[in-house]
This record gives C-alpha cells, structure tokens and sequence, in this order.
C-alpha cells in the first residue's frame, strides 16, 4: 500500500490535471464525538414527532423523539433482512439519517424509502446502503482502509462509511450538493471524511489505491480507472447497467491477476453523469 496521502492537498492547481479539475480543496472536518440527543428536541426532533406514526414512533422522557430507539428499530429491521456485518449496523445506527433530509421529510428518514435531496437526486434506502456497504466490507474484520465514494449527495452515505473505513474520500459533481453535504455534516465533526467537488468518472488518483471504491450514480459500465485505483484486494460496489438494459449492483474484486466481477441484484439509481455542474 502507499502511504495515505496527507489532506487537504496544498499543491497548486497545476500541479496536476486530476487536482485541477478538484475545487474547492478538500473539506476536513474536526475531531469530536458524534452529537447527542441533548435535552431538548431540536425542530428535526419535533417534526420526526409530528410525522410518526404514534405506533411507531416512541418518545423518549416526554421530551420528544428518541430516533435513537427509531434508528435502532431501523437497524433490527435491516438484520432482519439480511444484513449480518456488524461494523455496518452499528454505524446504521449511529448516524441520525434525518439531519439529511429536508424538515418535511424527516419523519420518513427511518423508513425504508429513498428520499429527494433537490437537484432531482436521491437519498438512496437504508437497506440499498447498508446491503452496498456489506459487500464492499465482504471479508474486512475490521475497519476498511480507505474508501472513495462517487456522488456525496447529501452527505449521509458518506458520514455511515466514516464509522466502517479509516478514511473517506467523497466527490461529488454538482456543486450545490457538494454545499449541502458540507453544511450537513458539519455537526457530525468527522475528521475523516474529506468532501470534493469533482467528477467522480476520474476517480480520485490522488487517494489511490483505495481499498473500497463505491458509487451511488449508475452508469454504461464501470470506469476502468475506478479499477486501476482500487489495491489489490480491494473491492468496488456500483450501479451499472447490465446486457439486459437493466441496471444492477456490480461488484468487482481487483486480485493479483486481475479482477473478478459479480453482477447482483437489479437496483434503481440516478445517472452517472460527467463534468461538474
Ligand atoms: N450517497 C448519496 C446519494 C446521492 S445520489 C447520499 O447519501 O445522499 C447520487 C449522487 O451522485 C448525486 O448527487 C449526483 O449528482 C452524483 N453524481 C452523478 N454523477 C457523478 C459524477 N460523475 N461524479 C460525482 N458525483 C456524481
């Protein structure tokens, strides 16, 4: 492996085409834990609480929604389907998926439901994720190395892959979620995750070789540089379109030799799209 490479990069602009077309330069956020539930209930916390279904919704101490307990109903669900990686529920369960999503939507950020984030793109389903997730830790026992995500959106993805790989790199191409993504995750304080407006079909050589590489855009095929980015036993998880015109979960596992790829269930994502906007 080479050693991790030090962010932000301070090199200019010129230093290289791939950095060039990355601005603005990395967002790092500071160390601190994950924010509590605090005493009050935030306004997130009441709209959760006026959205719920009363059954099941529970309220923590007469004080307002407990998502803790929500996410943790979220996670049991999650196990129920499926999910077995333990590093994967934990984070699941962890990171409070409706600071993602706009007030109106937050009491919906628990159910197994995509959600719009604006600029006609997506959240994708708590299960879509975590089952993403699960494949592309297949095999880690403990904390992946680091990972590079293609398409930030909101940020949520990007904040649950902080909590199961030591470091993520996420691009994302339109400038105004790159904005959001930033804003929200702020809060969280994940010293971790480093935000770039980019165009993710380029990967992101600079963080290369990356033990995960996961994209929450579907394109034609896969990137062959995504490929050429990835170590050695590392792992790639994206939406692709298959022979049948349908679109499904590729995975390919980069070996010694080359790579084997495993092409799995059929899936629903946005489109892989080049250039920043
Ligand atoms: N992981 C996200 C899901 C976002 S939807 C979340 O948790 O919210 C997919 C995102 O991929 C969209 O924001 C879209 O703009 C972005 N995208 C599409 N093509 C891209 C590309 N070539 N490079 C970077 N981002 C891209």
């Amino acid at each position: 492996m080479k050693p991790r490479p030090s962010f932000p990069a301070k090199l200019p602009a010129s230093a290289s085409p791939a950095l060039a077309s990355l601005k603005p330069a990395p967002t790092t956020f500071a160390a601190r834990p994950l924010p509590a539930g605090g005493n009050r209930p935030s306004p997130l916390d009441q709209a959760l609480a006026r959205h719920a279904p009363a059954s099941s919704m529970p309220l923590s101490s007469g004080l307002g929604l407990d998502s803790g307990a929500v996410r943790e109903r979220m996670v049991a669900k999650l196990a129920a389907q499926g999910v077995r990686d333990a590093w994967v529920l934990q984070a699941m369960g962890r990171i409070e998926r409706h600071r993602f999503v706009e007030t109106a939507l937050a009491g919906q950020a628990y159910e197994d439901t995509s959600l719009p984030i604006g600029l006609g793109q997506t959240i994708s389903k708590p299960n879509v994720v975590a089952r993403m997730l699960e494949l592309l830790r297949q095999g880690a026992s403990g904390k992946l190395g680091r990972v590079l995500e293609i398409g930030t959106g909101c940020g949520y993805q990007a904040a649950v892959l902080s909590q199961v790989a030591t470091e993520v790199y996420s691009l994302e191409r339109l400038r105004a979620l790159h904005e959001k993504a930033k804003k929200n995750l702020l809060p969280f304080r994940l010293p971790n995750v480093h935000l770039m407006l980019g165009d993710g079909m380029l990967g992101y050589p600079k963080g290369a070789p990356y033990a995960g590489i996961i994209s929450a855009a579907g394109g034609q095929e896969v990137p062959m540089v995504w490929v050429d980015q990835l170590a050695v036993g590392g792992r790639l998880v994206a939406p692709t379109l298959t022979a049948s015109g349908q679109q499904a979960l590729v995975v390919i596992h980069k070996t010694a030799t080359g790579f084997d790829k495993q092409v799995l269930e059929a899936v629903h994502f946005v489109p892989l799209k080049s250039g920043i906007a």
